[in-house]
């Protein structure tokens, strides 16, 4: 078998005309603007990739960007005048603060005092119980992400057996609880699992949110599985420089899978048009407006 690939790249940019279809809505008819505010700390320069790309993006869709660069140095205090500010400020309705902060901050604490409305990466922790109890929450944009593009492809994943390898906050945890809201069988992996290839292969569904590179062989996947790679890993090219891949070895796992998703050019893509989505979807909220649909979960 060989796999259908499942563009990310593309079905991110159908999100994004989404939102933007919204956000011209909610400007022609309400007089509406949403706006997100990205805070960034120091200088780590992957950090300011993201945050220049989800500053284009956001303006591209049609919604204000408000961006608040800050010394590495600025204190706990400082930090958490500003999001106060930003939390009371009515043309702001999504605020995202870069990760990971510099060590002298308690990271925690500083998510927790976002307004969990205006958390359009979802890691406040009223947010993160709202999604565990099946309640309407802001969620998570790379397991979001990942959602959209099953539920694309599958339509229904009602009963599937899913293996989600990662136990992380912002990926592993939320995607477990996603996937069991759709009403699949969910099985959370993580470094102490036993025979991991085991129950890798029991899986109609692999997630694969772990962070080393091509630890994922094919002949761990079930043949026609569907695989969701959201390992961002640079390695060395034999012929010098580097390139990306993800935690699934592309090659052999394509072999076996129904469907897999690219590094690059598959979950990545799609955690940018997630968090436009969500920051539309806490714009309506906020007015009481119906929600798009097809952009949350
Ligand atoms: P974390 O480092 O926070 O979590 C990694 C998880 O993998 C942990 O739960 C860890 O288990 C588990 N793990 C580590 N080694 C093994 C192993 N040998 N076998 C099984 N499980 C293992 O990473 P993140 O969740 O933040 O990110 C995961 C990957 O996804 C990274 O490559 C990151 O770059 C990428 N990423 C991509 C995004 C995108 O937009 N595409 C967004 C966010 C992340 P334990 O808890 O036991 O230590």
């Amino acid at each position: 078998m060989t796999a259908t690939v499942i563009d990310g790249k593309a079905f991110a940019a159908t999100v994004r005309t989404k939102v933007a279809e919204h956000v011209t809505r909610l400007k022609e008819v309400h007089g509406i603007t949403p706006g997100l505010a990205v805070v960034l700390l120091g200088e780590d320069p992957a950090s300011q990739v993201y945050v220049r790309s989800k500053g284009k993006m956001t303006v591209e869709v049609g919604m204000n960007s408000f961006e608040h660069k800050l010394d590495a140095q600025t204190s706990e205090a400082e930090l958490l005048a500003l999001i106060a500010k930003l939390n009371a400020d009515p043309d702001v309705h999504g605020i995202l603060v870069q990760l990971p902060l510099p060590g002298h901050l308690d990271s925690d604490l500083v998510i927790n005092s976002i307004d969990p409305a205006k958390d359009v990466d979802g890691f406040h922790v009223s947010n993160v119980g709202l999604l565990g109890t099946g309640q309407k929450s802001m969620v998570p944009c790379t397991p979001l992400g990942c959602l959209m593009m099953l539920r694309d492809h599958h339509g229904s994943l009602s009963g599937m057996n899913a293996v989600v390898v990662g136990r992380s906050n912002i990926v592993g945890k939320p995607m477990a609880q996603l996937l069991l809201g759709d009403s699949c069988t969910v099985t959370i992996a993580h470094s102490r699992t036993k025979d991991l290839p085991a129950v890798v292969r029991q899986a109609d569904i692999v997630v694969a949110a772990v962070g080393r590179p091509q630890m994922i062989p094919g002949d761990w996947i079930k043949p026609g599985a569907t695989v969701i790679d959201v390992g961002i890993n640079r390695i060395d090219k034999p012929e010098g420089g580097t390139r990306l891949v993800g935690d699934a070895d592309y090659d052999s796992c394509a072999a076996v899978a129904g469907a897999i998703t690219p590094v690059p050019g598959g979950v990545g893509p799609m955690t940018i048009a997630c968090l436009l989505a969500n920051t539309v979807t806490a714009c309506s909220r906020a007015n009481g407006l119906k929600e798009p649909e097809g952009l949350t979960a």
